[in-house]
């Protein structure tokens, strides 16, 4: 635990060290997210590392997305790739020279091995302990029985190297130890070394894996806390391992609670992203083969400040009821301890919630948004600020997103174009004209014409009808002027709109129905 003594502790060093296999999805930024506010609440740097050692499964833009997206959320890391720093270089890919001095290291004290074994004697190993009903695992129990440097004698090794052939380096791990780690969110978690494998540290190809190259990156880069996904939990005991191994002191571990799906249907993964139909990735990702276009938040309309606010609350909570908070709140309250352990639920529609309490805040940008509107259909000097600020204030609670506002305001700047579709045809008749005909004389009458003298004017109105017409003539009032059934409430409209528009509306579905019947 981090004491607030240590507040100013300067040597907080954090990374987020994502592999370029893509577009980043919701735990890949939200792990960025917690590494950044967890670096600038207690003065410390925010790194980036790019862990692109697999070449198998690089994909071309993906360093330009992770740039782009940690800007995007205004979560810049202060060191690493595309900023630079003392401990360059911050890819993977360029630090192999640095991997072998410490994998030489390892193989010399007797922590590593050479293994042999092909793919195809691996592979038929696997299938022998399954068809025994067993899983294969190369581990302290098995690897006595395998091609490796452990069952040579060090002339027949010394010929097997000469003899180039292809070879992997494992680590070694010693049986017969309760290993006990500690995790900042779940606490300590004791793993028996009999269970762990001898993982590889250096492929066939001269490549070390993930867990050599981020241990040793983690040890040269300074890194004090690694808060990473759920997925890694399952390593830190080898990563502790290889750590005393090094004899290095382990920096603190941090594992984020996975993201789940809201139809229970396991965790969210960049794998359906095409199949949700809500969104999972912050920005557009086209792809670079099939060339499909995935939209993100960004493109969806989200603020980057409600998406991060939406994030930040998927999995950590800092107490109380209160649920918006800039990054600077954010940052003050973030700490570990408050992570929750078991998986969290993504909900698009508290997500929508979010992006609809920082759009209310948005006045200006709205204002805006209706002038670009008004201006494309050349009204731009019609209407005064006043105007524009009520209709927003009418409009704001039936919208979640900056391009929505016009689609449900336009009605109070312009006649609707078409009426909704299966209630204009069940009212194309002539009573509906007649009752239509009645709205229109009955507005023609009034003199006041205010929402408040509108309603009164219901109330005499429907004093003479009964219930259900009245229901129904306020129906086709509302198509008449707004086109479809929703909308602000029905006597402002007729207020905002004035009586001279509210009756060429009524006659214009007169027109529209009579033509249809015809
Ligand atoms: N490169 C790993 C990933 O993309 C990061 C694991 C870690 O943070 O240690 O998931």
């Amino acid at each position: 635990m981090i004491h607030s003594s240590s507040k100013k502790n300067k040597a907080v060093r954090v990374r987020f060290a994502p592999s370029p296999t893509g577009p980043l999805h919701l735990g890949g930024i939200r792990t960025a997210l917690y590494n950044y506010l967890f670096a600038k609440k207690y003065g410390g740097t925010f790194i980036l590392r790019i862990e692109d050692t697999d070449r198998k499964r690089f994909v071309s833009d993906s360093e330009s997305y992770i740039l782009e997206t940690l800007k995007w959320c205004q979560i810049e890391p202060d060191e690493g790739v595309g900023y630079g720093g003392n401990h360059i270089p911050y890819y993977q890919s360029q630090r192999g020279e640095i991997y072998s001095v410490y994998i030489k290291k390892l193989l010399e004290e007797g922590y590593a091995y050479y293994a042999f074994d092909t793919d195809h004697e691996l592979h038929l190993k696997r299938k022998e302990f399954h068809d025994l009903g067993f899983t294969f695992s190369y581990n302290s129990y098995i690897r006595m029985h395998l091609n490796n440097s452990l069952t040579m004698t060090r002339k027949q090794l010394s010929e097997k190297l000469n003899s180039c052939s292809s070879y992997v380096i494992r680590f070694k791990i010693n049986p017969g130890e309760n290993l006990k780690i500690h995790d900042m969110i779940r606490g300590t978690i004791v793993v028996n070394t009999d269970n762990l494998d001898d993982k590889i540290l250096l492929k066939s190809n001269g490549v070390a894996t993930y867990h050599l190259a981020s241990t040793i990156d983690d040890h040269l880069m300074k890194i004090t806390h690694v808060i990473r996904g759920e997925e890694w939990l399952s390593s830190m005991s080898f990563h502790i391992l290889l750590y005393r191994a090094l004899g290095w002191i382990p920096p603190k571990f941090a594992h984020l609670p996975l993201i789940l799906r809201n139809d229970g249907k396991g965790k969210l993964s960049k794998r359906n992203m095409e199949s949700l139909n809500y969104p999972i990735i912050p920005l557009q990702w086209k792809d670079p083969v099939t060339k499909n276009i995935i939209k993100g938040y960004r493109e969806l309309g989200y603020f980057p400040e409600a998406f991060v606010n939406m994030l930040a609350l998927l999995g950590w909570n800092p107490g109380g009821k209160k649920e918006i908070f800039s990054l600077k709140e954010l940052i003050n309250l973030f700490s570990l301890e408050k992570i929750t352990k078991s998986g969290v639920f993504f909900n698009i529609n508290k997500t929508n919630w979010f992006n609809k309490q920082y759009l209310k805040k948005k006045k200006k940008e709205i204002l805006f948004s209706l002038y670009k509107e008004l201006k494309k259909r050349s009204l731009f000097y019609e209407y005064e600020e006043d105007y524009l600020t009520k209709v927003i204030h009418l409009t704001i609670d039936r919208v979640h997103f900056l391009h929505e506002i016009w689609e449900h305001s336009f009605y109070f700047f312009i006649s609707p174009s078409s009426y909704e579709k299966s209630f204009f045809n069940k009212v194309c008749h002539k009573k509906t004209i007649d009752q239509l005909e009645f709205c229109k004389k009955s507005l023609l009458n009034i003199n006041q014409f205010s929402s408040v003298h509108l309603r009164l004017f219901l109330f005499f109105f429907t004093k003479k009808e009964n219930e259900k017409e009245k229901h129904q003539i306020m129906k086709l009032l509302r198509l008449a002027l707004v086109g479809k059934l929703e909308g602000a409430d029905i006597f402002i409209i007729l207020e905002m709109i004035g009586k001279k528009e509210s009756i060429r509306r009524i006659e214009n579905m007169m027109r529209k129905i009579k033509e249809k019947i015809k």
